[in-house]
Parts: structure tokens; sequence; C-alpha cells
């Protein structure tokens, strides 16, 4: 391993019936550091961790695992792998024990660290109670504890887990995310979700795909710089002038909300008082102002759907 890189992604692409759904998409990641990959339905998340996981070959472009190319060397890179996929492989009929004992042999454990992984994984995910309950008629938070656990089992140094917390209710969610901050203290953990604050709980590194293109890539601290970015919402009786508007101090960039309303973004002192001078000047009509602050999801939306 160099430098600590747990997971290198170089310029990978994936195609689909002639489409890209990944676009030469390259990240890094450092040992212990958890990365959220964000993206609207279809942006080519699961592709992407299925290609991370080993699961499904690129189509052009190279992963390395802890240095070990996942292509040329599938065995020895995914036994540094640990993945839940979108949908959990769990065998419903056996018991909790069981199952991870099958885990645990596919990983090639010996017998004597299967019977200490196991009590391990059970006490991390909070399953030492339900070992011998048949994983069926256990919970939907507790099946996904399950699946979490059979990906940890063989202390992988990357974890991938696909919206581990969909479908999950709030205590679930809370219990599943301090087990992701458990695991990132040893392992990589890269996860896919759709919400937003959970990114800022957990994440260290934040990815966001749309449509199989990297649009954001950054550390967290840089994102909530990026969210330390307010806006003016501004509405008017009477047309404006988008150009004149850009003439106002400290403004970032704006768009309409509808036909009457235009969200102006700016950074450090607000361009309030000249805005109220201008539209009062164009005979504009203002009459509304408000200020508010960027939030995770405006970021999100502004770079996801940039339509
Ligand atoms: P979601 O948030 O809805 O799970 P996603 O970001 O995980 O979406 P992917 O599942 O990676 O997106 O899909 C990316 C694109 O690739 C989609 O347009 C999807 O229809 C397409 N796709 C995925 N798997 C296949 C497949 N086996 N054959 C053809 N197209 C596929």
């Amino acid at each position: 391993m160099v430098n600590n890189i747990t997971v290198e992604v170089k310029t990978v692409s994936r195609v689909y019936q002639a489409r890209k759904v990944v676009n030469a998409l390259s990240l890094k990641l450092e040992q212990g550091k958890t990365l959220g990959l964000l993206g609207a339905n279809g942006a080519g998340k699961t592709t992407t961790m299925k290609m991370m996981a080993g699961h499904l070959m690129p189509t052009a472009g190279a992963i390395h695992i802890c240095g070990i190319d996942i292509t040329q060397n599938p065995t020895e890179a995914k036994a540094l792998i640990g993945y839940l996929p979108e949908h959990r492989p769990l065998y419903k009929e056996l018991t909790v024990d069981e199952y991870l004992e099958i885990a645990a042999r596919f990983h090639k454990l010996s017998s004597h660290r299967i019977k200490q992984s196991i009590a391990y994984v059970k006490e991390c995910c909070g399953l030492t109670d339900v070992g011998k309950r048949v994983i069926e008629q256990l919970s939907n938070g507790y099946q996904q504890r399950v699946g979490i656990a059979q990906a940890i089992i063989h202390a992988p140094m990357v974890v991938i887990l696909d919206e581990p917390t969909v479908g999950l209710d709030p205590i679930q969610i809370r219990q599943v995310r301090s087990l992701m901050r458990e695991i990132a203290q040893d392992a990589s953990v890269i996860f896919s979700t759709h919400l937003l604050p959970e990114v800022e709980m957990i994440c260290d590194d934040v990815h966001i795909l749309d449509q199989g293109h990297t649009v954001y890539q950054a550390d967290i601290r840089t994102l909530q710089h990026h969210m330390q970015t307010r806006s003016l919402v501004a509405a008017f009786k009477r047309p404006t002038n988008l150009q004149a508007l850009y003439q106002l101090p400290n403004v970032l960039g704006m768009h309409h909300q509808n036909e009457h309303t235009v969200v102006i973004q700016y950074q450090h002192a607000s361009p309030a008082e000249a805005l109220v001078t201008m539209a009062v000047q164009q005979d504009w009509g203002l009459y509304l102002l408000n200020e508010q602050q960027s939030t995770l999801e405006d970021v999100f939306i502004q770079l996801a759907q940039p339509s």
C-alpha cells in the first residue's frame, strides 16, 4: 500500500448497451477514511461500487485495492474488500450464526479464526443476542446488521456499503451510522446514500455523480466551506435584467426559482442594499427579499441537477 491509499480508481468507465453509465471516474481513499458517494437515481453509484468490489468489470480504467489491481489479481484484491450490495445477500432460512459461518468459510478463514470472528462481528453489529434466530424472522434493521456483519467478517481493509441505511427507521439508522463510524476506525469505508445529513455526519470525503460523471469531489471541510455560500431570494413584480444583477457586489451566481423570483448566491458581504437601490432605480417592483444559508441539499441540487 502506497501512502496509506486503500482504494485508487483510475479513469474508470462502464458501458451498458453502448451507453457510458460511469464515465472516466477517478478517486483515491486513505486508510481509516469514509467516502460518501452521492447522486440522483441512475447516477452510477451502484455500478461504481460493483466495480470497486470486483463484482463487475470496468470497460476501461483500473481499480487498485491497497495497490493490487482488481482486474489482474481479483482473488488477492477481493480478499481485502467487504461488500454489502444493494440487495442483501442473505440466506434467510439460516440462523445468524449459520450464515456468518458460511460467510467466514467463503473468505477462507481458519476454523479457529471463524469462531473468534463471528463473536467479534456479532458484538460489533449488536447481534450477540440473536445468533440462534432465523434471519427471516429478524426485523429489517437487524437483517441489515447481518448484511454488514458478513461484509466485515474477514476484517477487510475496504468496506463498501450500497445504501446501508435505506429502509431503516430513525433508531436503526442511528445504530447503523455508529456502526459505520466504528468500522472506519480500522478500515476505509465507501457508502452510497440519498440522505444528505448522513454525509455531513459520517464522511471525510464526498464524491457526487451525475449521469456517470463526477460533478463534485472534495473533503467534507471543503464541502462545508462551499455550503457557507449565502443566497438572497428576491421577488419582482416586473421582469428583471439578470446581467444587471450580476453587476452587484460579491455575486457568485444566480438562477430563477420561478417567473418572478431570483436566487442570488454571494460570498462575503450581502449585496442586499445595492440590490434594493438597483430595483428602485429600474422600477422592477421588488416585493420580497430574504437571506438564506445554502444547505447541503442546495449544493447537491445545484451540482447533481445542473439543468
Ligand atoms: P440508484 O440511486 O437508483 O440506485 P445508481 O446511482 O446506483 O441509482 P446505477 O444503478 O449504477 O445508478 O445505474 C446507472 C445507470 O446504469 C442507470 O441508467 C441504469 O439503468 C443503468 N444500468 C445499471 N445496470 C444495468 C444493466 N445491467 N444493464 C443495462 N443498464 C444498466
